[in-house]
């Protein structure tokens, strides 16, 4: 079932978009499912759990934290996340690359932006993302790169609401890419990723611009409590 819910997924997505298996509250007997399927790219929301699961599963996956990320617990994934979707500050940008640093690693990170229309959500204004990425700070950080951005739509069923929201995050994405940024432009900041959609809405933010669906419920099957 599994297997046949990531192939399927994968025929759809037709190279358009990568999948990300957000494998969060799922036993590691359902993570394997998935790896033995072909998938590579698991997305967890919290730190501890992601740090529990990574060594009992092959060492060619990629781990993407998906969720908020406290400052002080930054340490715990840094030796082996791929991609942080969710930096929503300076100062935790400054921590991921410290502790990047201590492993001589350069970790590949997404300004999570702030697109739907609801007071729950995390995530930098267009206008906070742009300080960000003006900020003088960024010169000395040598072991982070900002590769693009990620936003969760409105939860709703109002799909022309959803793909309103996606629209407007890939015009932020294609503006910010095309900006010549003056302390790290082809270095620290390497645009390539827009993060977007979910089981509701994957087909929608693939047709708006997305290059990573962030997938679980339509593969795993539904969680039993809210962990949004
Ligand atoms: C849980 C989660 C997802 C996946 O949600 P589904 O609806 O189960 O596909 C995607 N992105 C984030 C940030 C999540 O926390």
């Amino acid at each position: 079932m599994i297997a046949d819910a990531i192939h399927q997924i994968q025929t759809e997505l037709a190279g358009r978009a990568q999948l990300i298996a957000v494998t969060k509250t799922k036993p590691i007997a359902m993570l394997q499912e998935a790896y033995d399927a072909g998938c590579r790219k698991f997305g967890e929301n919290k730190v501890q759990e992601m740090v529990e699961k990574q060594p009992q599963l092959p060492a060619d996956l990629e781990w993407h934290l998906i969720g908020h990320l406290q400052t002080n617990k930054t340490k715990y994934i840094a030796p082996f996340v791929t991609l942080i979707h969710s930096v929503d500050s300076l100062k935790l940008l400054q921590e991921i690359n410290k502790q990047a640093a201590k492993y001589n690693r350069v970790i590949d990170c997404l300004l999570q932006i702030y697109i739907a229309d609801e007071e729950t959500k995390f995530g930098l204004s267009a206008d906070e993302a742009e300080e960000l990425l003006n900020d003088p700070a960024l010169t000395s950080l040598s072991n982070v790169r900002i590769v693009g951005l990620m936003g969760l739509a409105t939860n709703t069923e109002d799909e022309a609401q959803i793909r309103q929201e996606f629209r407007g995050l890939k015009q932020l994405y294609d503006k910010l890419a095309a900006t010549s940024w003056p302390h790290g432009n082809g270095e620290r900041i390497q645009f390539s990723e827009l993060s977007m959609g979910m089981s509701g809405d994957y087909r929608i933010a693939v047709e708006e611009g997305s290059t990573l669906v962030r997938v679980g419920s339509a593969i795993f099957g539904a969680r039993n409590v809210s962990t949004l």
